[in-house]
């Protein structure tokens, strides 16, 4: 029996995908990698996985878990030799069960994210977790990336968020993890481990997630601000103002929200005059738990306090739940409109607080002598220190050209990053994109020890090889 034969037998002569079938899965959201796949695999429950997992360990054949495939470092994405299978979790999507008073949900890998927070609802729960591609990215590439978004401020990131997990070792085996528990202090924490593991040990086929209160209340503002410093000023006064209350605070360059408004003519910036042309802006919001009208007197009092002292220009603050949700709309439509001018060089990265006007400035300006006329598409996380701090075409750079000083581009910001004691990945992950770039930041014991534990738990090199560590 051929391999494609035992695969079929495995997971169902449907659920094994070839040819133009296989496509869709063999290239990255971005369109900046494309592979070749021996099959897509559609396995329906965790035996299945481990079943195909035992065939491949056995054959050595290479593979590459994947979700929603909304990934942005090509990790989900198998090599052009066509060995690898892609194992698709899409069809592993049941929540399996919700406990409202351990306040926990086991939900399955292929679980899409806005369907989770949807069950959560439904069950008068919060699952924190935010971000733009909620709509088809799932549990197990959150996990697998410890994605984080835009609620990480108060609620953390996916490690943060879940308290167990069911695996598929790269062997074949299932270890059950999936304990409720807020304290567990039973040696080693393999589920950390496995979380941010990029698909590299092992495949997450299920987790245990924790749960919050749903806000009673919720108020949203986008503010104009003269710079950087007002900016990191702002977050200061708001965390003291609003304490764990505070649970959004975004910034965004001017230029962004004018690629938004000129690729979705829909939407609007809500400022004009002198405020709209202000060259940042942020996304300020607020959470009750008692009640609308205290959500909203905490809101005006921190709010005007920082107008009074000059830190914010401008405030429009959102008058109903529509207007809030246009207001996070912008933002959330950045990604979208920057895919539209081109491909960019994405820098996904983690900065001290206390060093991002000095980061921010510093770096556009190394950047502008180095490539003139090169655009900043800057945007992010500003309340967790996370900047997407990316570099687009101008109107006379090419995007091949672009691409071609990519390198250079990475070197020049990531050196940057390094030297003020940041991080190269903040969430995104390092997929095949910041692979080679990794052993020059990280520490090198650090590195070692990365590779002893993958030679251990995949000693025959299954799982994404290419990936994270080469
Ligand atoms: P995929 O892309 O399918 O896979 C991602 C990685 O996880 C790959 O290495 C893959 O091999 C591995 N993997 C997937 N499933 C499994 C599994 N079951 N077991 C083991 N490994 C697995 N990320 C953020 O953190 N914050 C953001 O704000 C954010 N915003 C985004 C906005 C847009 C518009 C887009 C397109 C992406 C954004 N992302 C963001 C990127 C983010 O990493 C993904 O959206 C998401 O976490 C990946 O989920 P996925 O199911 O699409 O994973
Ligand atoms: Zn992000």
């Amino acid at each position: 029996m051929d391999h494609l034969d035992a695969m079929r037998s495995i997971v169902g002569v449907s659920n094994v995908l070839t040819g133009a079938d296989a496509q869709a899965y063999e290239t990255d959201w971005r369109e900046r990698y494309r592979g070749r796949t021996l099959a897509v695999l559609r396995p329906g429950s965790t035996d299945e996985v481990a079943a195909i997992v035992r065939h491949c360990a056995q054959a050595a054949i290479p593979v590459v878990p994947q979700g929603g495939n909304t990934g942005l470092c090509g990790g989900a994405t198998p090599d052009d030799s066509g060995r690898a299978v892609v194992l698709s979790l899409q069809r592993m999507n049941r929540v399996r069960g919700i406990d409202t008073d351990n306040d926990t949900m086991e939900v399955e890998a292929g679980c899409v994210l806005q369907a989770v927070q949807q069950a959560a609802r439904d069950a008068g729960r919060l699952f924190p977790l935010s971000l733009a591609a909620e709509g088809s990215c799932t549990i197990g590439g959150n996990l697998a990336t410890n994605a984080g978004g835009t609620q990480v401020l108060r609620y953390g990131n996916m490690r943060d968020l879940t308290l167990g997990l069911e695996v598929v070792t790269a062997q074949g085996e299932v270890w059950r993890g999936l304990r409720g528990l807020r304290k567990d202090n039973t040696g080693y924490d393999l589920r950390d481990l496995f979380i941010g593991s990029e698909g590299t040990l092992g495949v997450i086929t299920a987790a245990t997630l924790k749960l919050y209160p749903l806000p009673v209340a919720r108020c949203t503002a986008l503010l104009a601000l003269d710079s950087i410093e007002a900016a990191t000023a702002m977050l200061g006064r708001a965390r003291a103002g609003f304490g764990a209350a505070l649970t959004g605070f975004e910034l965004m360059a001017g230029n962004c929200l004018q690629m938004v408004t000129r690729r979705f003519p829909q939407q609007r910036l809500p400022f004009d005059g002198a405020s709209a042309e202000l060259p940042w802006f942020a996304l300020l919001e607020l959470s009750d738990s008692e009640s609308e009208a205290h959500a909203r007197e905490r809101f005006e009092s921190v709010l005007g306090e920082a107008i009074e002292a000059g830190c914010v220009a401008d405030a429009v603050i959102a008058g109903s739940l529509a207007q809030s949700q246009a207001l996070w709309h912008l933002r959330e439509s950045i990604p979208l409109a920057e895919k539209e001018i081109g491909k960019s060089i994405k820098h996904d990265v983690s900065i001290p607080i206390s060093r991002m006007a000095e980061f921010v400035e510093g770096t556009d300006a190394a950047l502008d002598e180095a490539f003139p006329g090169i655009v900043h598409v800057i945007f992010g996380h500003l309340g967790d220190g996370n900047l997407h701090y990316n570099v687009a075409r101008g109107a006379d750079w090419s995007e091949d050209r672009l691409l071609s000083r990519q390198q250079d581009v990475y070197a020049l910001v990531h050196d940057r990053v390094h030297a003020v004691g940041g991080s190269i990945s903040a969430e995104h992950g390092i997929g095949q994109l910041k692979r080679d770039a990794l052993p020059r930041y990280k520490d090198p014991v650090e590195m070692a020890l990365m590779h002893r534990i993958k030679a251990t738990l995949d000693p025959r090199g299954i799982m994404n090889p290419g990936k994270l560590l080469g």
